[in-house]
């Protein structure tokens, strides 16, 4: 429906596709209502479809073959560009996001952002709330890691991607996060999905390690369908039967998300791959495919990194990749930042 139908125009869309056999579910968003119809007779669709489009209120009528609607592709012609702040996302510029897998401490942290600030990146990473597989494993320095962060992007001009656990931290990490990432082992914790989806913040939303494509943006429709269309998906790589490489880089998901969704697609190269020496190689081959992203694990001393040291790149590997990341992404006609210029 057009944004300002009235409820009536709603209620007589409804009526008529009741009538043509459709079960009806209307979907009030902040903007817009969409109303949605499944089950009618298969045979009729044109003509209803071409009947419902004369509606006053109606602003398209869709076809919807795929479970999920607001990220699909097919629901908005161009490509989400997320704003954080003057970065963009999902535009003509491929935005590296850097930093420590965990934040540690002060030195560590600063060490970090001023370098890869001055290398190009835009965002720093970095997590103050840890998953971790055995829970005898470091868990992050919580609010404490939060201020680090703020008060790092503040010094070095930066944005803050960071990692929200759990339902009742949201709010909370919201307070210091320009971007909420949810972790791959809660893409679908839908408590959380639904929580995220209540705000108006970017969220990156990392694929599940064992996520097939479908579920993945259905975990993203949850957000979506909550009202906030500011999602980043991050393709992190999945469960195979390799164990050289931590998890399988699937990088292929980069150009079919481009064409299922509208929304912007990362590559995380660190936790793909687990192996440092080729953290820079797959960062260009998911340039070169289409990302409109890049979240690098980067440590001023990764040998001696609490988590993730293996899969860590050091900062002068940092400084040697971005100049070749800007030569590809100019090859296909984007731009990337290699060095603290402003963007131009
Ligand atoms: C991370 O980014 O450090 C991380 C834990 O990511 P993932 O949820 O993809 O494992
Ligand atoms: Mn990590």
């Amino acid at each position: 429906m057009k944004s300002g139908s009235s409820p009536q125009e709603v209620q007589e869309v409804s009526d008529r596709l009741s009538e043509l056999g459709y079960m009806v579910n209307p979907i009030f968003g902040v903007e817009k209502t969409v109303i949605g119809a499944v089950g009618g007779p298969e045979l009729d669709k044109i003509e209803a479809a071409d009947q419902l489009k004369a509606y006053t209120g109606v602003e398209d009528v869709i076809f919807i073959t795929k479970p999920y609607k607001f990220v699909a592709r097919e629901s908005r012609k161009a490509n989400t560009v997320i704003e954080v702040g003057e970065v963009k996302i999902g535009g003509p510029e491929v935005v590296m996001m850097a930093g420590p897998c965990t934040v540690e401490s002060e030195e560590q942290l600063f060490k970090t952002a001023e370098a890869v600030a001055a290398s190009g990146a835009k965002v720093l990473r970095g997590g103050a709330y840890k998953p971790s597989t055995s829970p005898y494993s470091f868990h992050g320095m919580g609010v404490a890691g939060l201020e680090l962060l703020r008060e790092a992007a503040r010094r070095f001009h930066l944005k803050i991607v960071t990692e929200v656990m759990h339902v009742r931290k949201v709010d909370e990490v919201a307070e210091y996060a320009d971007i909420l990432q949810i972790g791959t082992r809660n893409m679908q914790n839908y408590e959380i999905l639904r929580e995220v989806g209540q705000l108006r913040k970017p969220v990156m939303l990392k694929r599940g390690m064992t996520a097939k494509l479908e579920e993945f943006l259905l975990a993203a429709e949850y957000i979506a369908s909550g009202g906030n269309e500011n999602i980043l998906l991050c393709e992190r790589g999945i469960r195979t039967f390799e164990p050289y490489t931590r998890n399988t880089l699937d990088l292929s998901a980069v150009p079919a998300l481009r064409s299922l969704t509208h929304l912007p697609v990362v590559v995380d190269p660190s936790q793909g791959t687990g192996r440092r020496e080729l953290v820079p190689p797959m960062c260009k081959a998911a340039v070169a495919v289409g990302a409109d992203g890049l979240l690098v694990e980067v440590h001023p001393n990764p040998d001696h990194a609490i988590k993730d040291g293996a899969q860590s790149i050091t900062i002068s590997a940092f400084q040697e990749m971005m100049p070749e990341l800007r030569a590809i992404a100019g090859a296909i006609g984007r731009s990337m930042q290699s060095d603290a210029s402003p963007v131009g």
